[in-house]
């Protein structure tokens, strides 16, 4: 039987990257070498972070034939620093020509990474900037790890401690590969479970798996509307897993893990902040002993409605602490770098411009 023919595109096997192997895959590469070559390969690239080039107890000969055959999969396109140096953004372009994004994080008593799981995303999120320009594919292991790997060495000497994947796309869309990078960066970069937080829109199957697994992770859950009308509109994707449906889901996460639960909560002006929503959202939160995290609404080009002043976002926390919910006010990151989700590709027309709402 012949392989399908995409019209228009050469059908390409996607080739495979310097992170995506297993440590049994890298094995197997490095059959004919000796088996301590491949400890000192793997310990290099991931607990070391070293460059092929800079392995300098492997020979050169096989750093050439390493460097030929597992290319690493993230060439810079951009990269942009803030904040007086604690924020760097990357926007990187992929093997095949699609762009994702990566953010380094310095804050005084950690440092995080802000990683993408998706090139675009399906999620159709309106407000949001990689939602409004639709899916491209989803990334592999080797895509997810070298992101860690590339934004800890510009890190070094500070020690990365924390990796958030609320970068670009739905983690939970991309389930098996994500939870593969979960893993590799716990067991192989040295990254507590307790330090990694996966963000999902609310994909139900994927909360439940998550309980399932054994490393304990942080879950946060993109809410922004506690009442089914509104968040049906703001996330798509609640017409198909509603509020009540989610609570249960996260219920059972926090039950298995004993984690603390978060919501994320962009302000969105005269959407999301009225005083129907701090009561719904108190409710909502508390029942679940959830954390909410608000943040105003970074603008977007295909989103004309405003972020919440910064006064009401503030008394909105005061608000939502009156009724027993406790909720803290998310400083915005590089936002004169574009570093929120998706837009340095939005705003280095990367993608076509998104539909007007
Ligand atoms: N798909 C996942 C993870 C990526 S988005 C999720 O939805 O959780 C990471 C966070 O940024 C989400 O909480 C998302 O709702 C939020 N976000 C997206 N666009 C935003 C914007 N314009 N302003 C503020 N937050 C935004």
């Amino acid at each position: 039987m012949s392989s399908p023919v995409i019209l228009g595109r050469s059908h390409r096997e996607a080739p495979t990257l310097r992170y995506d192997p297993t440590r049994a895959e890298l094995a197997q590469l490095l059959a004919d070498e000796p088996s301590y070559r491949v400890d000192q390969v793997w310990a290099g690239i991931h607990k070391h972070g070293a460059e092929i080039e800079d392995l300098s107890n492997v020979p050169k000969a096989l750093r050439a034939r390493l460097a030929e055959e597992l290319p690493l999969g993230l060439t810079p396109e951009h990269e942009s620093v803030s904040d007086d140096g604690e924020t760097v953004k990357w926007l990187w372009r992929l093997h095949d020509g699609h762009h994702i994004e990566t953010v380094l994080m310095h804050y005084d008593d950690r440092t995080t990474v802000c990683v993408s799981s998706q090139a675009g995303c399906a999620m159709a999120c309106g407000f949001c900037a990689t939602g409004q320009s639709g899916f491209d594919r989803h990334l592999s292991v080797g895509e997810i790890v070298e992101q860690v790997v590339r934004a800890r060495r510009q890190s070094a000497p500070r020690r990365v401690s924390n990796i958030v994947f609320m970068g670009m796309g739905e983690p939970f869309a991309n389930y098996d590969r994500t939870w593969s990078a979960v893993e590799r960066l716990n067991h192989d970069l040295g990254i507590g479970a307790r330090h990694i937080t996966i963000s999902t829109v609310g994909v139900i199957p994927g909360i439940e798996r998550l309980a399932d697994e054994s490393l304990p992770v942080n879950l946060a859950v993109s809410l922004h509307s506690a009442n089914d009308a509104d968040r049906d509109a703001l996330v798509p994707l609640n017409k198909r897993y509603p509020l009540t449906d989610l609570a249960q889901a996260c219920a059972r996460y926090i039950a298995a893990k004993n984690r603390r639960l978060s919501f994320e909560w962009a302000l969105i002006d005269g959407v999301n902040d009225r005083p129907s929503d701090v009561d719904e959202l108190a409710n909502y939160a508390r029942s679940l002993r959830a954390h909410i995290n608000l943040i105003p609404l970074n603008p977007t080009p295909g989103y004309l409605t405003q972020g919440t002043p910064l006064d009401r976002v503030y008394a909105f926390r005061a608000a939502l602490e009156e009724r027993g919910a406790n909720a803290t006010v998310r400083r915005t990151r590089g936002t004169e770098i574009d570093a929120a989700c998706g837009q340095l590709r939005a705003s280095r027309r990367l993608v076509d411009p998104p539909r007007r709402r």
